[in-house]
């Protein structure tokens, strides 16, 4: 397959800071850049050489995007897949595909599959009714985690329940249907791998990384995790196992549990690079956005060699106030490196932005990321 070089056009379907980040890396390598996304002023949108303000699921308005791109790739896995598949049957290329997208928007075909593959994940059950629930009780059992199985992301959409009638209540607030019952997982910590695969299969990973969420948000990651080197092994065939499966082109992240028991169970997989992957802008040879982009585009992919160990911070906005103050401390007392993504509104819980740093131990790295971020504060 030719590869797309510079000078060609990279479609992006969403103007998140995932988008702006990829786009920042294409132009640097001297690619032109559209976006769609509804927002006019989207962070990707700013960084882009051509924007088309539509909303996702406006086929006519993707449809424009990809006849001015020699390549189409999502951002966020929401997007429309009629949209995806409309590109598609244009005869122009999207990476990952509409299949990939499709399984990944669903957490019961999801999760389906991976079990199919022999990718190991927590015991599941659909709900779409109450004796749905019933049986889910009954077969997976308490305590577990309700989810809705499609639209939910940063644990929106989900509750943990120990009890039967708690359940209940869960069952009616997230809607009654479309759901999944999770075993709940004692967790010794969340690692994720994010991974390149090429259109022929060719595949390197990045250093594991070791997640954790508050408020089931991202708050910080640390690379490589502090985990046994058989572990990293086993979470390195697992998202191979899932990729080749799926026969996955572009970079994306899988997700898993590292239970107390020491197994490692897979939760979902993003279809796209990862904000547990952040660090990799500062912290590896070939940032994963690079990556993403010599992937889709077709090109060999960069090496994942880390320069250090890694850790991120997230800046998300907490009702403090729409200015962040603090960055000139944060820039003259750490050697932290500060990503923000041009989003105008703070809201509780945003992704505004994030840290990272590099050091010796994931520890050190961690400590130096974090009194960066102690030093900021929205006024
Ligand atoms: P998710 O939306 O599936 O990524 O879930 C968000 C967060 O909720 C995860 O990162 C975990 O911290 C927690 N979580 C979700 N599912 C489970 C589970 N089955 N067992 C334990 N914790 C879970």
């Amino acid at each position: 397959m030719r590869p797309v070089l510079p000078g060609a056009t990279l479609g992006i379907l969403g103007g998140g800071q995932l988008g702006r980040m990829l786009a920042l890396e294409a132009r640097r390598l001297g690619y032109r850049v559209a976006v769609l996304d509804p927002m006019r002023d989207s962070p990707a949108g700013q960084v882009a050489d051509e924007r088309i303000i539509a909303s996702f699921d406006d086929v006519g308005a993707a449809l424009r995007l990809a006849r001015n791109a020699d390549v189409v790739t999502y951002e966020f896995e929401n997007v429309d897949v009629r949209v995806v598949e409309a590109i598609e049957r244009m005869g122009k290329i999207v990476r990952p595909g509409s299949r990939v997208l499709k399984l990944t928007q669903n957490r019961l075909l999801e999760k389906s599959f991976l079990r199919g593959k022999g990718v190991p994940v927590t015991p599941f059950h659909k709900v779409d009714s109450r004796e749905d629930l019933d049986d889910a009780r009954r077969q997976v059992g308490l305590p577990a985690v309700l989810k809705t199985a499609s639209g939910g992301y940063d644990g929106k959409g989900q509750a943990v329940v120990h009890t039967e009638r708690a359940a209940r209540a869960a069952f009616h607030r997230l809607g009654r249907r479309n759901l999944i019952w999770e075993r709940f997982v004692p967790l010794k910590a969340e690692l994720s791998v994010i991974a390149a695969r090429t259109w022929d299969g060719k595949f390197r990973e990045y250093p594991i990384a070791e997640n954790v969420h508050r408020d089931n948000i991202l708050w910080t990651t640390v690379a490589p995790a502090r985990i046994p080197a058989s572990t990293a092994r086993e979470a390195v065939r697992m998202a191979r196992k899932a990729a080749d499966g799926l026969d996955l082109v572009g970079v994306f992240c899988l997700e898993l549990f590292w239970g107390r028991d020491g197994r490692l169970l897979a939760n979902e997989l993003a279809p796209r690079p990862h904000n547990s992957g952040h660090y990799t802008l500062d912290a590896c040879r070939t940032s994963q956005f690079e990556q993403q982009l010599r992937a889709v585009c077709g090109l060999p992919l960069g090496s994942t060699a880390p320069l250090g160990a890694a850790a991120m911070v997230n800046i998300l906005g907490n009702g403090g106030g729409p200015r962040l103050t603090g960055i000139e401390d944060a820039l003259s007392k750490t050697d932290a490196a500060l990503h923000l993504y041009g989003k105008a509104q703070t809201r509780p819980g945003r992704k505004m932005g994030h840290l990272t740093a590099v050091a010796g131990t994931p520890a050190e790295a961690l400590k130096t990321a974090l009194r960066a971020r102690r030093l900021l504060t929205w006024r």
